[in-house]
């Protein structure tokens, strides 16, 4: 069953999970105005999959139950399902200028999916078979689950098990006849308030002295023990303000990342995906990584077709748009946005099956196309701010514009004031060039930022993790012997 966006809003107010925000525990979370628009991003996956125009690579037939599923929840069984999703996460960043958070899911059930395969091939277990039935009940209800890989991590030159606090790893403290018992934390969880589960994954490769944190398993955002504390944005509190529109930027969406705190939870065995195979925990970490490494080359290139129209009607109000340098500086923008975007594409029509017949990227590819999101994005972002001018972040606020306080000498308010000051060319009203300034200003400095910025610096691993990636999958010593063999060397 296909939820509608509406249906996916009223389904996440029956879970009765634990926020907190600004410290306090946040009881209408789904309403909050700080909250509500990284949901509106979360709807939109689900919105989108109901149109006929984006039917076909919002939704896929489910290899497992042969049933039409939203693409968030598929497992990809072609190269072309593989280049569909980038397709649908640069849609969904065309339609939302943010994170819509759901493709943490689709990349760790993909992950977990092909490891669990082989896992249970070494040490016949059955997680696999763990995971099709949860993926089942996934699919069935059109769930949004948060994939979590990140732990907090400590002291970075330690590995889990000689961590000061054993918690900075999440791990398990208990097992059980019937399940297991985890406790740590998975930090900046993307989506995780806005989710009906959560898929846990190890963090990092790991040896036998790290057993107990090889664990991967899922379980509902409302399970007991599970709290969540919201993390802050900047510029966030202008969505506080009374009547605020023009100066929140974008309105209506957003993006959301949060600490996810385990306290004792308690996982029934037929929700565990790993426990102690330590051997594996690396496996689902690059293949969790790298679905998330393409997926960059899909949802930020949406958010930069976003900001190159903005930073294009800015010149237009400004009226600078003719300008040879400003119509140069747009085709440099487009040119950056197009590359990330065939890095996507790249590394998906590369893409081969997985032992468990799932397809996966290519990794080095992958790892490339993230490794350009960790840069270009900032030069789209400079440029845009250059095409924008200073105006962008010296602007008074809104209610100066609307304010009726009088203050000039022949009786002019302050909104006349603003207006009359703050005019561009006639193609637009005062307001319409306020709305497209702030409009960049929150995806270059404001709350949009996160995602777009910051979040394609760190995102899905920061630069090094994929430098890493590059140096293992660039075979110089295969490139050497090409070099030898045409320059003659023999030995
Ligand atoms: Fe999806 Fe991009 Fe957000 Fe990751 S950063 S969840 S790929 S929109
Ligand atoms: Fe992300």
């Amino acid at each position: 069953m296909l939820m509608t966006g509406k249906e996916y809003i009223e389904s996440l107010r029956k879970l009765n999970t634990r926020v907190y925000m600004f410290g306090e525990r946040v009881d209408n979370w789904v309403d909050h105005p700080i909250i509500r628009p990284s949901i509106n991003s979360v709807a939109a996956t689900y919105d989108l999959a109901q149109e006929d125009e984006y039917k076909d690579i919002m939704t896929a037939k489910s290899n497992i139950t042969g049933k039409i599923v939203n693409r968030f929840t598929h497992l990809h069984q072609s190269t072309e399902d593989l280049k569909n999703k980038v397709k649908m996460q640069r849609l969904l960043g065309q339609k939302t200028a943010s994170c819509f958070q759901r493709c943490v899911g689709m990349d760790a059930f993909n992950a977990v999916y092909s490891t669990t395969f082989e896992v249970d091939e070494k040490y016949g277990t059955s997680y696999h078979k763990n995971f099709i039935e949860y993926l089942k009940h996934v699919q069935e209800n059109d769930l949004t689950v948060d994939g979590a890989m990140t732990d907090p991590k400590g002291d970075r030159g330690l590995a889990p098990h000689a961590q000061k606090d054993p918690d900075l790893y999440l791990r398990i403290v208990e097992r059980r006849e019937d399940g297991i018992v985890v406790r740590g934390a998975k930090a900046h969880q993307t989506g995780s308030i806005n989710s009906h589960e959560h898929i846990i994954m190890p963090t990092i490769a790991m040896g036998e002295a790290d057993k107990d944190y090889a664990v991967s398993f899922a379980c509902e955002s409302d399970v007991e023990g599970l709290y969540m504390i919201y993390g802050r944005q900047s510029c966030d509190t202008r969505k506080m303000e009374k009547d605020n529109d023009i100066d929140v930027g974008n309105k209506k969406f957003g993006g959301q990342e949060a600490l996810v705190v385990f306290d004792n939870v308690f996982i029934p065995n037929n929700r565990i995906f790993l426990c102690g195979e330590y051997d594996f925990a690396g496996m689902m970490v690059e293949r969790f990584a790298g679905y998330h490494r393409q997926s960059y080359g899909g949802c930020k290139v949406g958010v930069g077709d976003v900001i190159i129209g903005a930073a294009a009607l800015a010149a237009e109000y400004n009226g600078a748009d003719k300008a040879s340098h400003i119509k140069d500086k747009l085709i440099e923008m487009t040119h950056l946005n197009e590359t990330l975007f065939s890095c996507g594409i790249a590394c998906s029509a590369e893409g081969c099956p997985t032992k468990a017949g799932n397809y996966q990227i290519d990794l080095l590819l992958a790892n490339v196309c993230k490794q350009n999101v960790t840069r270009f994005p900032y030069e789209i972002g400079r440029l845009a701010e250059d095409i924008a001018g200073g105006l962008m972040v010296t602007m008074p606020s809104e209610s100066d514009f609307k304010s009726d306080t009088i203050v000039g000498s022949n009786g002019e308010t302050l909104g006349d004031i603003c207006n009359k000051y703050f005019a561009g060319s006639d193609k637009a009203s005062t307001e319409e060039r306020q709305r497209i300034l702030r409009f960049l200003e929150n995806v270059c400095l404001g709350t949009a930022a996160v995602g777009y910025r910051t979040e394609s610096m760190h995102g899905a691993g920061s630069p090094q993790a994929q430098r890493i990636m590059i140096s293992r999958q660039g075979n110089i010593q295969g490139k050497k012997e090409m070099a030898k063999e045409l320059a003659g060397i023999k030995k």
